[in-house]
């Protein structure tokens, strides 16, 4: 069977390792290393707990379970790994749900009802509904842009320095004018290309078992009771176990990729490895 290295050891990473070396599945593998350049695992999942039980993130702070793609694959990671007691979930009907803006330095209720719809709902000038008829006729994209670019051109200008500038924030901590639509919102841009509208459309669904579904038909958001990074600590957990004896090692940057003879050769701070797989999970650049 085939050998593989994982590059980076947060959460996307840690996960390819661990469906990498699952049972069950056609391609597992022989042997599994996995190189994290920093002193711990995790990556931005990474989470504090006080004396007081108090749980402080200092990154992500909960997981979208969404009923399509990688929110309902986080659910199902989770609940693989034995998380189901530590779930703490967000009820579609808890008032934490409603969001907030801060605009011409008052605070505003994001609109969040039909009724919402077509009325002028502050700091927005212009009506919700308009922002659905922009969208059902928006061209659809031929490659991939910003997220600012995307909601200007789908949803009106309006919409994308106001609630697509809030949410890029909300979520990545970054600039929605230099961050690509298809890597961070992957779902508005799938259903673009696939339904050549967003807001009135739905996306295909995964085929996940029933009851998984059914499990979190009322949630909004999830986490764990002791922060995001309880997810990646398990999954270090797992891939250490006498079952999966996956080599994962910290303090160890790749430096250098070469692939020569059908294989690749991973060159890092503590020596070479020659490998058959490579699963690369870090920055681009
Ligand atoms: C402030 C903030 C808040 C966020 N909030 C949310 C949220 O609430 N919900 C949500 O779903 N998402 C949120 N996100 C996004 C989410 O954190 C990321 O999408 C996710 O953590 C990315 O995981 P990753 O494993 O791909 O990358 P990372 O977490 O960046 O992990 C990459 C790892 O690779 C290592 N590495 C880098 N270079 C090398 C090298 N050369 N060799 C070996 N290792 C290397 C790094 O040390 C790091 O550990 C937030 C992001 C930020 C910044």
């Amino acid at each position: 069977m085939a050998k593989a290295v994982v590059l980076g050891g947060g959460i996307s990473g840690l996960s390819s390792a661990y469906y990498a070396l699952q049972e069950g599945t056609s391609s597992k593998f022989a042997k599994v290393v996995l190189l994290e350049a920093s002193n711990r695992f995790g990556g931005w999942l990474h989470s504090t707990k006080f004396e007081d039980g108090a749980v402080f993130d200092y990154g992500p702070r909960s997981f979208r379970p969404t009923y399509v793609g990688s929110g309902l694959n986080t659910v199902e990671l989770a609940l693989k790994l034995g998380l189901r007691d530590d779930i703490i979930a967000v009820d579609k009907r808890d008032p934490s749900n409603v969001r907030y803006v801060y605009k011409d330095k008052k605070v505003h209720q994001m609109p969040g009802t039909i009724l919402d719809a077509i009325r002028v709902v502050p700091p927005l000038k212009r009506r919700l509904i308009w922002t659905a008829y922009q969208d059902t006729f928006a061209a659809k994209a031929t490659e991939d842009e910003s997220v600012h670019s995307f909601c200007t051109r789908r949803y009106g200008k309006e919409i994308a320095d106001i609630m697509g500038d809030a949410m890029v924030r909300g979520i990545y901590a970054g600039d929605s004018k230099k961050l690509s639509v298809r890597s961070t919102l992957s779902q508005l841009y799938n259903l673009e290309q696939q339904k050549g509208r967003t807001i009135l459309a739905r996306g295909p669904m995964v085929s996940m078992s029933k009851p998984i579904l059914h499990y979190i038909t009322n949630w909004t958001m999830w986490s764990l009771k002791e922060g995001c990074q309880q997810l990646p600590d398990t999954l270090v957990k797992h891939l250490t176990s006498p079952q999966m004896s996956a080599e994962l090692q910290l303090n160890n940057k790749c430096t250098k990729l070469t692939f020569k003879d059908g294989a690749a050769v991973v060159t890092s701070d503590k020596g070479e490895i020659t490998t058959d797989h490579v699963f690369s999970s870090i920055y681009a650049r």
